[in-house]
């Protein structure tokens, strides 16, 4: 029998594989597609500081760098927020999974290919759960459920008219993208990568498709349409990110990582860095649950370490979504008065809010509590 075995082959498995097989155990990854990274949905924008941090070898996955965002209100102020250095990366999501997937594979883990794991093959001393956003191993094992999804709709351009490749554009508006936002991703100089996002409930119905909004976004949309204009689309996808935790991730013999946890900005919907970050140690701590036959120590130590910023993370992300557009607009002018872009581009971190408030406390300690939540939901702030 294995010591560990890891459903699911993206980065997070990956991730949690090469830790617990650095500690010597015995581990195996199923993953049910016939190659790393086939199928993939993701826009691939992570900040430099959360790459850096993840400690894989990404260079040879960058596709573009940014310096910062434009960020569009709904009635299309903008706001430039431009770092002096590079802040962030488009990447290329398969070459980087093949980059985890070859780590955990040098450490001794084994990869199996087209092998979808049904239920029976859960026989492991630990089994890791990091199948993803519709979780089998979290239904197997009876954990909480994640009802609130973002629905995303994204499409790559090709002859984009793009004014500047190291500008990623963020679009705001609770109209057209109900309780998320749209972006534009530049992946070089006349492609680009246009999505949006929009908050669902699953328990709640919902009368309108994703690709309802994406259509009126590509087509209408006064700046979108625009750079779109002589494009023509390919890679078109649809996808959830979860946008909470599960209330429970570690149970019996049995840890959820990733996706399949909810380990996701809930502004944003990135997953990477926070989903990577807790696989890591969900890997590392493999040899003591298997000892002791305790799985709790994941769950205390993932929260201790970056439960505070995913809980903000949603926090935001609920105050974000209570606004309609004319407070939006507003909250965005008072935030330009004050100075928010020359702060965020000093100040800013794309995936931890507490930063940005507890800098935002000092630079203004004046200003309403919502200003200043405001300056942190801000995505690529
Ligand atoms: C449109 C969109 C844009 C996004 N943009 C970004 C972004 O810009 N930055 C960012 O950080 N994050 C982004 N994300 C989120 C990011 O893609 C996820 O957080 C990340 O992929 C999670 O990694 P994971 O390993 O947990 O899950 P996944 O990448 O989903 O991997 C799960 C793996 O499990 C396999 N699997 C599932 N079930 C089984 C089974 N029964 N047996 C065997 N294998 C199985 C799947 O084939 C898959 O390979 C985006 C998501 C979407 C949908």
């Amino acid at each position: 029998m294995d010591d560990v075995r890891v459903i699911g082959g993206g980065p997070t498995g990956c991730l949690a594989a090469m830790e617990a097989a650095k500690r010597n155990l015995n581990v195996t990854i199923f993953e049910e597609h016939g190659s790393i990274g086939s199928r993939l949905k993701c826009s691939g924008l992570i900040s430099k500081k959360g790459l850096d941090m993840l400690g894989v070898d990404y260079k040879k996955s960058i596709l573009n760098e940014f310096r910062g965002t434009r960020i569009y209100s709904p009635s299309l102020n903008e706001m430039n927020v431009i770092a002096k250095d590079i802040k962030a990366f488009a990447i290329d999501r398969v070459r980087f999974d093949k980059t985890c997937a070859d780590d955990a594979e040098e450490q001794g883990a084994k990869i199996f290919l087209k092998k979808r794991a049904r239920r029976t093959d859960l026989k492991s001393n630990l089994i890791i759960g990091a199948d993803g956003a519709l979780s089998q191993v979290a239904a197997w094992f009876g954990f909480p459920k994640i009802n609130e999804f973002a629905f995303c709709y994204q499409a790559d351009f090709q002859n984009a008219a793009i004014e500047d490749k190291n500008l990623v554009s963020i679009f705001l508006s609770n109209m057209l993208f109900p309780g998320f936002f749209g972006w534009a991703i530049p992946l070089n100089e006349s492609e680009a990568r246009v999505g949006l996002g929009v908050f669902r409930d699953v328990r709640h119905g919902y009368d309108r498709s994703v690709k309802h909004y994406f259509d009126i976004f590509t087509k209408k949309h006064p700046v979108v349409s625009k750079i779109l204009k002589k494009s023509k689309s390919k890679n078109r996808l649809s996808a959830i990110i979860p946008l909470s935790t599960r209330d429970k991730t570690a149970s019996g013999n049995v840890l959820l990582v990733g996706d399949a946890a909810g380990q996701v900005k809930a502004t944003t919907g990135g997953g990477i860095v926070f989903g990577g970050n807790c696989a890591k140690l969900a890997g590392s701590l493999a040899p003591r649950i298997i000892e002791k036959e305790d799985s709790s120590e994941y769950e205390r130590s993932w929260k201790k370490r970056f439960g505070d910023d995913l809980m903000l993370h949603k926090k935001l992300r609920e105050l974000y979504n209570s606004l309609t557009d004319r407070q939006i607009d507003s909250y965005f002018t008072i935030a330009k008065k004050f100075g928010m872009e020359k702060f965020l581009a000093e100040h800013g971190d794309m995936d931890s809010p507490m930063a940005i408030l507890d800098s935002a406390k000092s630079k203004f300690p004046l200003q309403a509590f919502r200003i200043r939540t405001f300056a942190s939901i801000i995505p690529l702030g």
